[in-house]
């Protein structure tokens, strides 16, 4: 994701926008797709789908269960066996129809994106593009698979590296970016070989049920199935099922903590994006107008439900002033709305009620623990799951709102006096995602990215993702990587087969020796 310079005009109502969605809705199959097609039962709709903008019901969903994974691994594994042994150059094929696919129904998914999740329409549109570009990557990547060269390390035995599939990958998605976070899973999974039995959020279930359906036309019948349901259910049941070798989540550090524990029992490759806490540590000589025009975006997209949000400005104490002053006047100026309120919305409401009064009760707990809002911090009396982008001063070193993750659109500022000291202070989190630093000292920039416990840190820039390099983090963000070569690696096995080149006659001279 490459953020953008962001607009700045007034909304305007345009309910048209949604059209494609509300056209497609009710057409969506919201059953469990198993085996290329979808299992639609019309009383089974106990799980609500909710329009954020709205707080309006859109859909239900079926509330999955132990047995219909059970199903789903047991159509995964039998199509597991003919999909690991097609060659790479016909699966890059496939892969590359599935991101036609995505990009020829584009706005679509966008519109039902927006519609599900309560995002502006410009972010959605985002995604769907780097949704399509996973699948673009992964076809490359796993015709140019690398392992060490063929060779005999040991004399009269050759050595030969197989990268394998690992079998069925069970893969569990959150409801912040949904298509996308389902594709960083379904693609390097499917390009290594595997067979994919995926859960959505039962928040946002829509883009992921409509990418099952569309792309049955490409993808061999049972190599994705999708199964719908709670976390604590059909998570549960993914995570301890035996017949599954791998499970992928992105979600929260509880979830992640729930899933390495279930996945002990079988001993399962667990892959883990969890939450973040992201810093962005300005430096005195830094452009302060810069940082701050970055973190109006980086700080609020997605209405900061983001895990690399640009949340926990550290910021050296003579320029302090200064920024906050610009921060105040940057966001002050993001245009809030639903999807349906005009193209240039930048920020919309939350996921849920629930999750608004989290974040609500992070910012008044952060006034109780002596910080200052100087921005925003109520909630919005409208319809819909509204929050104001919100900064916070004067906050105290490994306090709630220092340290845990907010998740919504807070920016808290703390200050340093030295350089070893905001490292100490950045790093003072349990959590290792992602990390800005911004200076225009190139030698103090290459140090203290050295010296920061995060996967990935940006100098002079934030929330800056590409699909050649790795995601993922330290500590509590979790383990694995997204993105990249790295997580096609981490969706394979490897398996050392070792020939033995000379027979017993051979090994005692009597023949088989070359001299070349
Ligand atoms: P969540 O943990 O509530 O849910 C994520 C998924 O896990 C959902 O499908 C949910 O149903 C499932 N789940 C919940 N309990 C489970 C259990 N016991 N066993 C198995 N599955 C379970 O997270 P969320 O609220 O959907 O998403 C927000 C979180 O995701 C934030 O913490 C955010 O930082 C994180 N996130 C991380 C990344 C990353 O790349 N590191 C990206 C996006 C979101």
């Amino acid at each position: 994701m490459s953020i953008s310079p962001p607009t700045r005009h007034k909304p305007t109502s345009a309910p048209g926008l949604l059209e494609l969605a509300y056209d497609r809705l009710t057409g969506i199959p919201r059953g469990h797709f198993i085996g290329g097609r979808s299992l639609v039962d019309p009383s089974a709709a106990a799980v609500p789908v909710t329009n954020p903008a709205t707080g309006d019901r859109l859909c239900g969903i079926p509330a999955g269960d132990a047995a219909a994974v059970d199903e789903a691994v047991c159509t995964a594994r039998a199509a597991a066996g003919h999909w690991r042994r097609t060659p790479p150059s016909e699966r890059a094929g496939t892969l590359l129809r599935v991101a036609d696919l995505i990009d020829e129904n584009a706005e679509l998914f966008a519109q039902v994106e927006s519609l599900n999740v309560g995002k502006p329409l410009v972010i959605s549109r985002e995604e769907i593009g780097l949704a399509a570009d996973a699948f673009r990557f992964m076809a490359g990547a796993c015709r140019a698979v690398q392992a060490p060269a063929a060779g005999e390390y040991v004399a009269g035995h050759l050595s030969v590296v197989r990268r394998e599939p690992i079998g069925v990958v069970g893969a569990i998605t959150p409801w912040n970016y949904p298509l996308m976070m389902a594709s960083w899973k379904i693609a390097p999974a499917l390009a290594a070989g595997n067979s994919v039995v995926l859960k959505p959020s039962e928040l946002t279930p829509l883009t992921t049920l409509l990418f099952a359906e569309l792309s049955a036309d490409v993808l061999p019948a049972g190599v994705l199935n999708v199964i719908l349901g709670a976390g604590p259910v059909v998570g549960e049941a993914i995570t301890r099922h035996p017949g599954i070798g791998m499970v992928s989540l992105t979600g929260s550090v509880p979830s992640g903590q729930a899933v390495a524990r279930g996945a002990a029992g079988t001993l399962k490759r667990v892959h883990l994006e969890l939450g973040g806490k992201a810093p962005v540590i300005v430096y005195p000589d830094s452009d302060l107008g810069e940082v701050a025009e970055t973190v109006r975006v980086a700080g609020f997209w997605n209405a900061g439900q983001e895990c690399g949000s640009a949340t926990r400005v550290l910021c050296h104490h003579e320029v302090a002033h200064e920024l906050v002053a610009n921060l105040v006047a940057a966001a002050s100026t993001i245009i809030v709305g639903g999807p349906e309120q005009g193209e240039d919305v930048e920020m919309g409401p939350l996921i849920s009620a629930r999750h608004r009064e989290k974040v609500d009760r992070m910012v008044r707990n952060a006034e109780r623990d002596g910080a200052q809002v100087v921005l925003g911090g109520a909630q919005a009396h409208r319809t819909g799951f509204y929050y104001p982008p919100t900064i916070i001063t004067n906050v105290g070193r490994r306090t709630e709102i220092a340290t845990e993750e907010i998740f919504g659109p807070v920016v808290t500022v703390e200050t340093f006096s030295a350089e070893a000291e905001s490292v100490e202070m950045a790093n003072d989190v349990q959590y290792g995602l992602a990390a800005s630093v911004w200076t225009n000292d190139t030698r103090r920039a290459l140090r203290v990215s050295d010296a920061l416990d995060f996967g990935t840190v940006w100098v002079n820039s934030h929330l800056t993702l590409a699909s050649e390099m790795p995601w993922g983090g330290f500590g509590l963000s979790g383990y694995g990587r997204d993105m990249s070569t790295y997580a096609l690696d981490d969706y394979t096995r490897t398996k050392h087969v070792t020939l033995g080149t000379r027979g017993s006659g051979e090994r005692q001279g009597k023949g088989g020796e070359y001299d070349n």
